[in-house]
């Protein structure tokens, strides 16, 4: 019997919505089953990490690892999973960027726990106590991981060889992927993203675009949009402009505005940043002819000012990864 070559995906920090987009493969999912041995996933595998310890190094031919670095135990299972693997690959937007999780990089880990534990309403803990990595119990000691400070993608804590974008990744891009490695096809140069297409979501974005002038942001609900016109040019902020194509612009598609989640387009390193540039240049600045710098930075500022969440909405996947990384103290 010829022995298959192995794949596996892990969970760090995620919402388990990356092991349903695999899942999604559907009928494919046999297609794998057929050229893989599929040797750890804890979402659908009961395989142990001892398991994958006493495997010999590189052993797995893939290892799509989705969620960030949040724990002790993230940063583990990155490592042995870089050891373990000869492709390492960042699954979705928070082993890419760091995505929702990363957003908690505004706060420190203390604020966190003094909101989780302490001042929330559904919790009941007049004592204030706090999760401890360990705890004294008369049948031995209780081990938690570690909660750290900051959010990081994981090529921030191991080399990755490559990212597959996407929150979550589409299942055709997944097949993709995987697909080019059953038949042994070339993969573009380490450290690329792939399952994705290069350039912006709007190049692949049907609706009409024209004159791109801002003078009013909206929210979804606080509009009923043209079903053909571009959403930023109504208003709405969408962040195909600064987003890397390959889903098939799925949410314009369906009235709502692209929130970012494949990450920047390619040569452009902070996605937020692009976003803003961008947006400087559409605010309507008309009837301002002639006026002083100090005005037309006011109704800037005014038109900004309607955006209720700027990292929310200009970082939402991205902050982790981006210039900024997050709060800086
Ligand atoms: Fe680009 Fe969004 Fe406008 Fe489509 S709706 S063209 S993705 S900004």
């Amino acid at each position: 019997m010829t022995l298959k070559p192995k794949i596996s995906m892990y969970w760090a920090s995620s919402c388990g919505g990356c092991e349903i987009a695999l899942v999604n493969l559907n009928e494919k999912i046999l297609d794998l089953d057929a050229a893989f041995d599929i040797v750890f996933c804890p979402c659908l595998l009961d395989t142990k990490k001892k398991d994958i310890e006493a495997l010999p190094d590189e052993d797995i031919t893939i290892t799509f690892f989705n969620g960030a670095i949040r724990t002790e135990e993230n940063k583990e299972m990155a490592h042995l999973m870089r050891r373990k693997s000869k492709l390492l690959i960042a699954f979705g937007s928070c082993a890419h960027e760091g995505c929702i999780p990363g957003l908690s990089n505004l706060s420190t880990a203390k604020e966190h726990f003094k909101a989780i534990y302490i001042d929330n309403q559904s919790v009941d803990n007049p004592a204030g106590i706090l999760p401890q990595p360990e705890t004294k119990m008369p049948e031995g000691t209780l081990h938690l991981p570690r909660f750290f400070e900051r959010v990081k993608p994981l090529s921030q804590e191991v080399a990755v060889d490559y990212f597959i974008p996407g929150c979550p990744p589409e299942p055709h891009q997944i097949w993709s992927v995987i697909d080019s490695v059953i038949q042994g096809r070339p993969l573009p140069p380490k450290g690329s993203v792939i399952g994705a297409g290069r350039s912006a979501v709007c190049d692949e974005c049907d609706r009409k675009k024209e004159d791109k002038k801002i003078r009013k942001f909206y929210r979804t609900f606080e509009i009923i949009t043209e079903p053909e016109k571009c959403l930023l040019e109504q208003g709405i902020i969408c962040m195909g402009i600064a987003t890397r194509n390959g889903c098939g612009a799925l949410c314009p598609k369906v009235n709502m505005p692209c929130t970012g989640c494949y990450g920047p387009p390619e040569g452009v390193l902070d996605q937020g940043a692009k976003m803003v540039a961008a947006l400087g240049s559409m605010i309507d600045i008309e009837g301002l002819k002639g006026a002083s710098e100090d005005e037309i930075l006011l109704r800037i500022s005014e038109t900004l000012e309607q955006l209720p969440d700027l990292a929310g909405t200009f970082y939402k996947y991205s902050l982790a990864d981006s210039i900024l990384r997050g709060r800086s103290v």
